[in-house]
């Protein structure tokens, strides 16, 4: 099953880039390694809202790419049940909230460390 993520120092992240989730928080359909996407996030603290972000495994991401450069379809893809996907999702945003703060490119850096509250 999957479990809130592990304490670690909180980081902060430049828009735009996938950010890797621990290992506790995995792909539902091959179990593989997950990813996030954050598109929306709070302006003024950085945080990733619930439905701001997408969470991407990492296997499919690279078969995309690859059937991208080659101009072909991809040879698999997930079905992204919802019902199947849901309690990683929540696992993720559970973890984003913690661990994770967002900034423009070129925008102000958020305080970092989670220690400290
Ligand atoms: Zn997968």
């Amino acid at each position: 099953m999957h479990r809130t993520c592990p304490e670690t120092e909180r980081e902060t992240y430049f828009s735009g880039r996938p950010i890797p989730l621990p290992p506790t928080i995995f792909c539902p359909e091959c179990g593989g390694p997950c990813e996030v996407q954050v598109e929306e996030w709070e302006a003024d603290t950085g945080i990733p809202t619930l439905g701001g972000f997408r969470l991407l495994c990492r296997a499919e991401e690279v078969e995309f790419a690859a059937a991208l450069q080659e101009e072909r379809d991809p040879a698999w893809e997930h079905r992204h049940f919802q019902s199947d996907w849901q309690p990683a999702i929540s696992a993720a945003f559970a973890c984003l909230k913690e661990h994770v703060r967002i900034r423009q490119k070129g925008g102000e850096l958020y305080a970092q460390s989670s220690k400290n509250r």
